[in-house]
């Protein structure tokens, strides 16, 4: 793992690997809690910082790795006390990340991919094409960027950040293994302690990845469905033409049998005005899910330009949730947020360079490091 001239970035590594890191310069298990806890939880990136650290062995890790988030190029904060960061990675391209505090729990909306390859008719990501999968520690980075744009933060008390979406730019399941070691970091009590309730992994849909979640984490996960029948989804989301919806729904039962609690997933379904949004499709909805533990929030469409569809009024977002509400399903109304400094549900496009190749700059580093 420890190259010559080649910084390993620390923030990416997970309890396991840190320990094998470790395991290689000839130090003991118990250096991976200590050096988690500097970076994670104190948000140290300058080695001498950590005091519980023997003078020779921060020497020897200033050598051989390093702490660096990604680079933030923008920070805005909305009215309503969103934040976005705009995060610039190697190659040009950027991605968003955003911060949406609601009395004592901030949830933090996080990307896994440069752009998305999935192309979901309504999205705006989508529409800017696929570039490539973030790392693990592009993917930790933006919590631990998050974090430190609080100043005077008391670490303990204040917890800026208690919950985490995977809801940004990109399909997190297209990215299993960099997602699934960035949220046991995210999940570790020498980290953030995020719990299992609290962290949820969003999909359009991506069957095998679902099923090879079972055993390996127990996060929370919620499904993009978007539509009540397999005609409508294969046009909104075309990764239903892989893998349609009974298909995915039984996927989705079987991830939340095996956990050890009795779980929901969340079913999320934009309402897009006159596509998706009619009493039939509540109907067939309702139908739909009536075996699946779920509760449902509806995202009332956010319109970007060249869309070619419209949100819906509130009166027909309300009667679509009455509908919902009346059969017995949780149903929750997603409150647009941030909408001021473009950060709302599917206005999240960074920057996609280069998107029909992998950078040429970005694939030489990990040939690097590989
Ligand atoms: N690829 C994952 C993660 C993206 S999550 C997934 O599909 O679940 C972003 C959520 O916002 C998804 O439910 C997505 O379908 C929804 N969304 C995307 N564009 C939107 C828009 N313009 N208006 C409202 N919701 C949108």
């Amino acid at each position: 793992m420890v190259k010559e001239n080649i910084k390993i970035n620390l923030l990416g590594l997970s309890r396991d690997k840190l320990i094998n890191f470790f395991a290689e310069i000839g130090e003991k298990p118990f250096r991976a809690k200590q050096i988690m806890q500097w970076i994670h939880q104190y948000g140290v990136h300058d080695f001498d910082e950590m005091t519980n650290i023997s003078k020779s062995l921060r020497e020897k890790l200033k050598g051989i790795s390093k702490i660096e988030g990604p680079e933030i190029v923008l920070q805005n904060i909305s009215s309503d006390g969103t934040r976005k960061w705009v995060m610039k990675m190697p190659g040009g391209s950027s991605i968003e990340t955003v911060l949406i505090p609601e009395g004592d729990r901030g949830t933090l909306c996080i990307s896994s991919q440069i752009g998305c390859a999935l192309d979901c008719s309504f999205c705006s990501t989508g529409k800017q094409g696929f570039n490539r999968n973030l790392s693990t520690e592009e993917i930790v980075g933006q919590i631990w960027n998050a974090i430190a744009s609080f100043d005077n933060l008391d670490r303990v008390k204040d917890r800026p950040v208690t919950n985490v979406v995977f809801m940004g730019m990109g399909e997190p399941l297209l990215n299993f293994d960099n997602v699934m070691d960035a949220i046991s970091i995210m999940m570790d009590d020498f980290a953030y302690s995020i719990s299992k309730k609290r962290l949820t992994i969003s999909t359009a849909g991506v069957v095998p990845a679902i099923d090879k979640m079972c055993g390996l984490t127990d996060a929370s996960i919620a499904v993009s469905l978007h539509a009540p029948n397999d005609e409508l989804r294969n046009q909104l989301v075309p990764v239903n033409k892989k893998y349609p919806i009974k298909v995915l729904l039984d996927s989705v039962r079987n991830y939340l049998d095996q956990l050890s609690d009795k779980r929901k997933a969340t079913i999320e379904y934009t309402l897009i005005a006159g596509i998706n949004d009619r009493k039939i499709h509540a109907s067939q909805l309702i139908n739909l899910l009536k075996d699946v533990p779920c509760k449902i929030n509806l995202i009332p469409f956010n319109p970007f330009p060249g869309s070619g569809y419209k949100k819906p009024s509130n009166t027909e977002v309300r009667f679509f949730q009455d509908m919902l509400i009346n059969a017995g399903y949780i149903t929750t109304v997603r409150t647009t947020r941030g909408d001021d400094i473009d950060a709302a549900c599917g206005q999240l496009v960074g920057k996609v360079e280069d998107r029909t190749r992998r950078s040429a700059r970005y694939i030489e580093l990990q040939e690097l490091k590989n």
